[in-house]
């Protein structure tokens, strides 16, 4: 029997831990879903196993996590842009999905995501949609890794009555996914806006008792804090504070209107912030204040967003717009540097998901969520600076190979669990009946 499963021969290893390393001339070998060895290539030539794979002008890093996303809203993609986030969800994103959401939307748009989030090189994702139950199956599918977030919001939609419903619903798809080794159910209150104290207060108990992570819109906005204010007397942090929602189990999504209270209470609970740069300029709604964050010890982690707001879910360009906007924001060029966003995009999502010892650096022994990047295109040459390359330089389009948990979900940019004909032809097949129901909005 062969030492190894496979041995992957990149031109550079980048393993995150330790922080600012590149390995030249470095191979990793895998053995059932684990990394089983980082060892020179003239020694891993000859090593023992089923296969060897030339990774020839790539960078092998471990794979991206992506803490934010809404990805069947990928069939919204282009359909309300140009508007400030209250009025694209009261007056487009809301009543547009009162009449199209059903399995099949949320399917087909799940599917696409999950296309684009592969391409992209994620292989983490962390969702927050209804039917999560149809994106649980169609990850699982895909051979993603998974939290799916059920979401909790006051208002009927096609997939819950109200927010007890959203919970009972939400609670029956975590026990569904218990034992399963790569799909993880937590709680998605919207917002603190969207979803009632009492139910909020409900929320607190059950992920206390069930251990589970709550995912929840914070802070996006000025016009989020002040209208909290005016209608309990608290900020929205201080809200969550006050009903026991705070933890190290909690992801804040957002987070751009922000004081030094509210940076050191999330400090003070261990709370994550997620950062979703791209979706942030595009709805126009402020800019986290990350390196602050960072100085104060708060676990910053990256997402892409739907791609409603977005309107790509690549988590290299969310890493390139996280890292200059950065710059501008503090006025700092050594502000949000390339190693820092590689580490958002990675080790940070791993910390926030209480994965870090399994995920988020290519160390002996965690789970083999592995992507190889090419970085031999003339717009990543010369290759002085890998860490600078894979930041500054990227279309986004470069990543060619993937593995989750050992298995290969992406062979040479082909993807090996999914029919990308069959998804993008889905996709189309939506463009009608959206532009229909746009049109019928307007008038
Ligand atoms: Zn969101």
């Amino acid at each position: 029997m062969s030492q190894y499963d496979t041995v992957l021969h990149p031109d550079f290893v980048v393993p995150i831990i330790p922080r600012g390393q590149v390995l030249e001339a470095h191979s990793v070998a895998l053995k059932d879903h684990s990394i089983a060895a980082i060892m020179p290539r003239s020694k891993a030539d000859e090593a023992a196993a089923e296969q060897h794979i030339d990774l020839a002008g790539c960078v092998l890093m471990p794979g991206l996590i992506n803490l934010h996303c809404h990805a069947a809203m990928s069939l919204f993609r282009g359909y309300a842009d140009d508007m400030p986030l209250m009025s694209w969800l009261q007056h487009y994103i809301w009543p547009t999905e009162q009449q199209v959401l059903n399995p099949a939307f949320v399917r087909d748009g799940s599917d696409l995501a999950i296309a684009e989030l592969l391409k992209g090189g994620t292989t983490t994702l962390v969702d927050n949609y209804f039917f999560p139950e149809i994106t649980a199956e169609q990850c699982d599918s895909a051979g993603l890794r998974a939290l799916l977030n059920f979401p909790i919001i006051d208002m009927e939609t096609a997939w819950a009555r109200d927010a007890d419903a959203c919970i009972n619903r939400g609670l029956q798809l975590r026990d569904r996914y218990r034992d399963h080794d790569r799909i993880e159910i937590g709680f998605g209150p919207h917002s603190t806006y969207g979803v009632s104290e009492a139910i909020l207060n409900k929320i607190a108990m059950l992920a206390e008792e069930l251990d589970a992570p709550v995912h929840i819109h914070l802070q996006e906005t000025k016009e989020e804090v002040l209208s909290s204010v005016e209608r309990c007397g608290l900020r929205p942090i201080d809200l969550l504070q006050k009903l026991g929602l705070l933890s190290p189990r909690t992801h804040c999504v957002h987070m751009n209107a922000i004081g030094e209270q509210d940076i050191e209470t999330l400090a003070m609970h261990g709370a994550h912030v997620v950062h979703c740069p791209r979706s942030n300029l595009k709805l126009a709604s402020g800019i986290s204040p990350v390196q602050r964050l960072l100085d104060h010890g708060i676990n910053v982690a990256l997402g892409t967003d739907g791609a409603a707001s977005n309107n790509r879910l690549s988590m290299l360009a969310e890493a390139q717009t996280a890292s200059l906007i950065g710059k501008v924001q503090h006025g700092d060029p050594q502000a949000l540097n390339a190693w820092t966003v590689l580490e958002m995009a990675t080790l940070s999502g791993a910390r926030a998901l209480g994965k870090a010892n399994q995920l988020g650096s290519i160390e002996i022994g965690k789970l083999a969520d592995l992507i190889a990047v090419d970085v031999s295109g003339s717009h990543q040459l010369p290759q002085s600076n890998v860490a600078s390359n894979l930041v500054y330089a990227n279309n986004g389009s470069e990543v060619l190979w993937s593995w989750i948990g050992g298995r290969l979900i992406m062979s040479n940019g082909r993807l090996q669990t999914l029919d990308y004909n069959d998804v993008t032809h889905r996709a189309m097949n939506w463009s009608s009946q959206l532009a229909a129901v746009r049109s019928s909005l307007e008038h």
